[in-house]
């Protein structure tokens, strides 16, 4: 059996983590049992489905580099795979249950007859769930007199203005675009039972239904789009890298029941299955998600660190063609966690001016040496002829000696009077950058403010 997966997105809104990590689960399981991975939008609900939401979400997906095989854009023989272009197929299905007394008309609409028996879901997740259908839907909650009241359990599969309803849709596309595994979020699981008696009605075998717990926001409830870190689009504006942001969502409800956190795309591919997916729900947090970013932004090759920070340093004035810029982002990828905060910490490389913080002077003007300290760095370091990161320091330490004074407390002075800062990136390599000339001059002009 080849592995059928979809994700099945409502064009109504952002592309949220939740929806984002969906469709990675249903990507990564696809790709590691060799699958096919599908895209089919579920757009039905005209007043609500929009072409901006739309192009949001096939941005998302693009960004985070889940192809899909199947769907928009690429075509495939089980299409077409918008909804609203596929009403004969459902016109088609209807006739079925029609055929075969499984439907009646209510007040225009169109109502499927619910069975009277317990429906066993059985989720590769969150185990077996049972439900009478007939039972269940019996009674619902009649908001004007504030009670329960009767309730017809059949379902509406196609409203009175000839709309069908998701339910209906939902099973007719996973049967006939033979989805073999269901992978969604937990607030589908009560959905199921319902799904499972129309695939029975249909004569077909379900896929295999996977419900993944839901992510919860910090303080515990269900996150929404207004939580910090809700939207893909923000992590891509914000300097996440996708690999980064495709590993923190996959450990947000799975683990390779080791201690491993980080993991490479690939090895995503080989490691994940449905069994290593929690069945309980998973907390959101901003500050691992960094972290997560930050550990791949070590692990970067050279090329990929410059091309996917060139966009961040344009932003910030500095010329990503700038021969000096692989260096500086050496520098630069150990101090930052995200793409957006590497031009902070290596602007001054790049800059005619230092900008000076107040308070990391306040703290080098503690020392009453220091007007001294300058002047012997200034002398040193224009005296030096070997302008590498060694040939630097050792003029430092000599600068030090002749005012009898360790290296260690001329670094802090040197760092602040050329870079602005006591924080950023190894002060001799940033000097080494910067060129003798320029350090010089900085530290002049850093003298003569003293
Ligand atoms: N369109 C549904 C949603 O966005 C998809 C449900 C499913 O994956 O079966 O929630």
């Amino acid at each position: 059996m080849t592995v059928r997966t979809r994700f099945a997105p409502s064009p109504t809104g952002f592309l949220h983590i939740g929806g984002a990590r969906t469709a990675l689960y249903n990507w990564l399981y696809a790709r590691h049992h060799g699958g096919t991975f599908i895209l089919r939008v579920e757009d039905t609900d005209a007043d609500r489905s929009t072409t901006e939401s739309m192009q949001i979400i096939l941005d998302g997906l693009k960004w985070l580099g889940l192809e899909w095989d199947e769907g928009p854009g690429v075509g495939g023989e089980y299409g077409p795979y918008f909804q609203s272009e596929r009403n004969d197929v459902y016109d088609r299905y209807l006739a079925r249950l029609e055929a075969s007394g499984h439907v009646y008309e209510d007040d225009g609409a169109i109502r499927f007859r619910v069975p009277d028996k317990l429906i066993t879901v059985s989720d590769a997740i969150c185990g077996e769930v049972s439900t009478n259908l007939k039972e269940q839907g019996s009674r619902r909650y009649d908001a004007e007199t504030k009670q329960e009241v009767e309730a017809n359990p059949d379902i509406v599969i196609k409203r009175p203005n000839g709309g069908y309803i998701f339910h209906f849709v939902n099973v007719v596309d996973d049967i006939e675009m033979a989805i073999t595994h269901v992978i969604r979020g937990e607030d589908h699981l009560s959905n199921t039972p319902k799904h499972l008696a129309l695939f029975e009605a249909f004569g077909a075998t379900p896929p295999v239904f996977a419900h993944i717990p839901l992510n919860l926001n910090p303080s515990g409830t269900k996150m929404s789009k207004r939580d910090q870190g809700a939207l893909i689009h923000e992590y891509q504006e914000n300097g996440f890298l996708p690999a980064a942001v495709n590993n923190y969502m996959a450990l947000l409800g799975w683990s390779a029941k080791d201690d491993q956190e980080i993991f490479s795309i690939e090895e995503l591919k080989a490691r994940f299955d449905l069994p290593g997916v929690n069945s309980s729900n998973s907390k959101f947090d901003y500050d691992k998600c960094r972290w997560v970013n930050s550990e791949h932004l070590k692990h970067l090759s050279a090329a990929d660190l410059l091309t996917n920070a060139a966009p961040f340093l344009s932003r910030a004035g500095i010329d990503p063609t700038d021969a000096r810029v692989p260096a500086a982002l050496e520098l630069a990828r150990d101090r930052a966690q995200l793409l957006s905060e590497i031009p902070g910490v290596i602007a001054t490389i790049f800059s005619d001016t230092v900008t000076y913080d107040d308070a990391s002077i306040a703290k080098v003007r503690e020392k009453a040496e220091l007007p001294q300290v300058i002047s012997a760095l200034a002398d040193g370091i224009a005296g030096t002829s070997d302008w590498t990161v060694d040939g630097i320091k050792s003029a430092i330490n000599e600068a030090a000696g002749k005012i009898g004074l360790k290296m260690g407390a001329l670094m802090l002075p040197c760092r602040v009077a050329v870079m602005g800062s006591t924080t950023g990136a190894d002060l001799a390599p940033v000097l080494v950058l910067l060129g003798k000339e320029e350090v010089v001059k900085r530290l002049t002009g850093f003298g003569a403010m003293l």
